[in-house]
């Protein structure tokens, strides 16, 4: 009998021969049959099938360099992509400078600050935590709603119970400086996200070992001077993170709702599932969300990976750049191709 998986495949590759295809963007892009190598224009590739393990981290924004260095550390020993992408992303949120994570993170309109953060493993366990104030570290704390609770996520004044009595300390996440931008904000109150400036520090950090597993890391203190209550997409298992440790890895940054309403980096990991590479399947999920409205003012990135090693990167506008290591060599910061001049 056929596996699931193989009869996926096998029922893509008969549709692609009944002439369907995937309209990415502007143009009509044919997906690749499964395990087939793709355009990507990923370095490295791997023969169809074979499975990377040289080590792997992307991750979002500036701030992915120190963090891409923090998970290295982890996998260059053998470490789980998991505990790698953990510490990747503790470097952001304890770094006061970030204006979009953890500690220094912008308030919401009222002055809170209020942390979103999602993980998850290998085996498809997931942990997150959403709408957490005065803890530093939100991705450890969803580690934790992962490893040792029954749950998947904790809000507000149950997760900040739970991460005390695990023993978080707390703290004051609004800074002098981020207590002034806000009330420098305060004096017009005008709420316009700016695209590539506002949440230039959200960190989604995804990693592959060097046993060809997974795992994947997204914290954010959201978008600044949100509502009071407010919640996006980065501690949503599906939009701002997924891994499938059968296919790959994808996050994703920017305006968190336009990412939730299309269930992004879920979207994203299916498309690979079906033959796409890991570019093709982040043109299409931004793509789907430019022929669903207003996109102009906005911006969104994603990041991914897929078992053979290959990444994708694509986000609405100019402006999105990530980190990435591969095999132990750093990378660097590199630019995403983008719709709006694709
Ligand atoms: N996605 C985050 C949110 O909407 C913000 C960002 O990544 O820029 O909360």
């Amino acid at each position: 009998m056929q596996s699931r998986r193989h009869f996926l495949s096998s029922s893509l590759g008969a549709a692609i021969g009944a002439g369907i295809g995937y309209v990415i963007g502007k143009r009509q892009a044919k997906p690749a049959v499964a395990n087939e190598p793709s355009d990507s224009p990923s370095d490295n590739r791997q023969a169809p099938g074979e499975i990377y393990t040289g080590g792997l981290v992307l991750s979002t924004w500036n701030h992915g360099i120190p963090a891409n260095h923090a998970a290295w550390e982890v996998l260059k020993s053998g470490g789980r992509a998991v505990d790698a992408a953990e510490a990747g992303v503790r470097v952001v949120e304890a770094d006061p400078a970030g204006t979009s994570v953890g500690i220094g993170g912008a308030p919401d309109r009222d002055g809170h600050v209020t942390l979103d953060a999602c993980i998850m493993d290998e085996t498809g366990n997931a942990g997150a935590v959403c709408y957490l104030q005065d803890i530093m570290h939100p991705i450890s704390v969803a580690r934790k709603v992962m490893d040792d609770t029954p749950h998947v996520m904790l809000s507000g004044s149950g997760a900040r119970q739970f991460a005390v009595e695990q023993g978080f300390e707390t703290v004051d996440l609004l800074t002098p400086e981020s207590k002034a931008r806000w009330e420098e904000w305060l004096a017009t109150s005008s709420y316009k996200p700016i695209i590539n400036v506002e949440n230039h520090d959200t960190i989604g950090l995804i990693a592959m070992d060097q046993q060809g597993n997974f795992g994947g890391a997204c914290t954010t203190s959201g978008l600044a001077y949100k509502m009071h209550g407010r919640v996006g997409d980065s501690p949503i298992i599906g939009a701002g993170l997924y891994v499938d440790n059968e296919i790959g890895a994808a996050t994703a940054t920017g305006l968190g709702e336009l990412v939730m309403k299309t269930c992004g980096s879920f979207l994203i990991v299916e498309l690979m599932r079906q033959g796409l590479s890991p570019q093709e399947a982040c043109e299409e999920a931004v793509a789907r969300i430019c022929s669903k409205g207003d996109y102009k003012n906005y911006q969104i990135g994603y990041l991914a990976m897929n078992k053979q090693g290959e990444t994708g990167a694509f986000s609405i506008h100019p402006g999105f750049n990530y980190a990435m290591i591969k095999g132990g060599e750093d990378k660097g910061m590199q630019d995403s191709g983008n719709f709006s001049e694709s």
